[in-house]
Order: C-alpha cells, then structure tokens, then sequence
C-alpha cells in the first residue's frame, strides 16, 4: 500500500475504542480528510504524538478494502502555544475556528490558500497581544465564509445596494437579515421578516474586518462584548445559508466564563 504525506492540523477527533480513534484534519494536499488511529491511544504508541492546534506532518496509507485511511506516523512541525495573557480566550478561538472548519469543509477537496491562511491565523491567535485576539478571530470567521462562497453583504443593502454609511445617515435603524444575507435598508423591509439591530459602530467593523488582513486586525482593539455582536450576526448568517445546526460550542464555552466574571 502506497504511503502519502502531507501537512495537516487536527480538527476533531473521535474516540471508538479504548485504543483507537477517528481523527479529522485540514491537510495542505487533500482537503479536510478522516484517518484512524489504530492503537493511537495506548500510551505505550510508538509514533509521534498527535497534538492539537499543530502543524503536523501525517504519514498515512489507505486501504484498498476499507474508505477511510490510517495513520502511519506523525511529526509535529510547529505548534501554536496559547500559553500566556488571555490563555482561555486563545484556547476558545483556535477551537472555534477548528470546529468551524469541521464543519463547513467538503471532504477531500484541497483548498491550500485557506490552509495557509488557517496557519497564519493559528499563528496571530498564538502570539497577538490579548486585546487583538477578537478581532483576528472575526476576520478569520469573515474570510472563511468568503472564501466558501458564502459572503455577508456588510457595506450596502442587499436588497438595493444603499451604502450602509447612507443607511446610517438617513437616521433610520440598520438591521441585517441573515436570511437575505445581509443590510436591509428602510425601504427594503418587510413586514415579518426577522432582523437583528446594528449599531453603526458594529456595522462599520463588520465592513473594516471584511477587508482586513489579519495583520490589520492587529490594530484593532474590540471588546469581548462587541465581538459577541458581530460574532452572533455572522452565526446566524452561516446557519441560515450553510445548514449549520447548532451555536459555536467553543464560543459558548467563552460566553459562559465570561458571564461567571472570570478574567479572560
Ligand atoms: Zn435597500
């Protein structure tokens, strides 16, 4: 059985026996790929251990006779540390951005550009002072959906393209419907249809982070309480056009320590 080789960040993994377990990764070659991990589990495992928000190197074959693929060895090439200031809040974005990967990205269909850019943004979320970590988070969340082909009309109305400054210049409130996709403007309502309120400030950091690099958002200190905001509106954007089911459960994770008063 030939042996493939190939960068990779572990996503999710499932446990199914006191040994062994399924591991999801985001491969630089292959796309978002499951493998077992035969006998993984037992201490006594000779090969590399598989750690988490790392950037591995995976050895694996598949079997002619079974669809899924195993494990052969790993290497760790680089791994992202969330040791230091606003530890939780790292562990939580980089866990968020992971389940947010498992669950939007097609199996087996490669899409280098975004593992590198996953790569850059584990990096920044490692190192960035704590201030920054929601606004890279929010970028990265922006530039995911782009780059999947779902992209939030968060500069003008997507029902007529009014600009959202004019929205907030003609004085009337600037809701965003996440089942149309984006802005609504006064005269693009309609009656019944759910819409969540946005501050001016929040639509215009909805606009900046769209367009940022994760460099800029580097510069761009917002609060927990705000990125919560923008946060909610692109979730309920990505259910509504995506599928998706349930809330973020890292991100919960987050609000929950955060209402407990912890410091994050
Ligand atoms: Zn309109």
């Amino acid at each position: 059985m030939p042996l493939e080789k190939t960068e990779a960040v572990i996503l999710k993994s499932f446990n199914w026996s006191e040994s062994s377990r399924t591991i999801h990764f985001f491969t630089r070659e292959y796309g978002r790929i499951s493998l077992i991990d035969k006998g993984g589990r037992r201490i006594a495992s000779r090969r590399g251990r598989l750690l988490p928000f790392t950037r591995l190197e995976v050895t694996f074959y598949q079997s002619k006779k079974e669809s899924a693929g195993y494990i052969s060895d790993t290497t760790a090439l680089e791994t992202f540390s969330l040791d230091g200031d606003g530890e939780l809040g790292r562990l939580a974005y980089a866990s968020a951005a992971c389940e947010l990967l498992f669950m939007l990205l097609p199996e087996q269909e490669a899409n280098p550009s975004l593992f590198g850019y996953f790569l850059s943004f584990l990096g920044k979320n490692s190192s960035t002072e704590k201030r920054f970590l929601p606004a890279v988070f929010v970028t990265f969340f922006m530039r995911l959906l782009s780059g999947l082909g779902f992209h939030p009309s968060v500069s003008f109305c997507s029902g007529c393209g009014k600009k959202s400054e004019e929205i907030e210049k003609s004085g009337s409130r600037i809701l965003f419907s996440p089942e149309r996709g984006g802005l609504i403007c006064a005269a693009c309502q309609k009656p019944g249809e759910y819409y969540i309120q946005l501050s001016g400030e929040s639509t215009r950091l909805l606009g900046t982070l769209q367009r940022a690099s994760l460099g800029e958002a580097e510069t761009l200190p917002i609060g927990y309480e705000e990125a919560t905001v923008l946060i909610e509106v692109l979730t309920k954007f990505l259910k509504y056009h995506s599928g998706m089911k349930s809330d973020l459960k890292s991100l919960e994770f987050l609000e929950k320590l955060k209402k407990s008063q912890f410091n994050i």
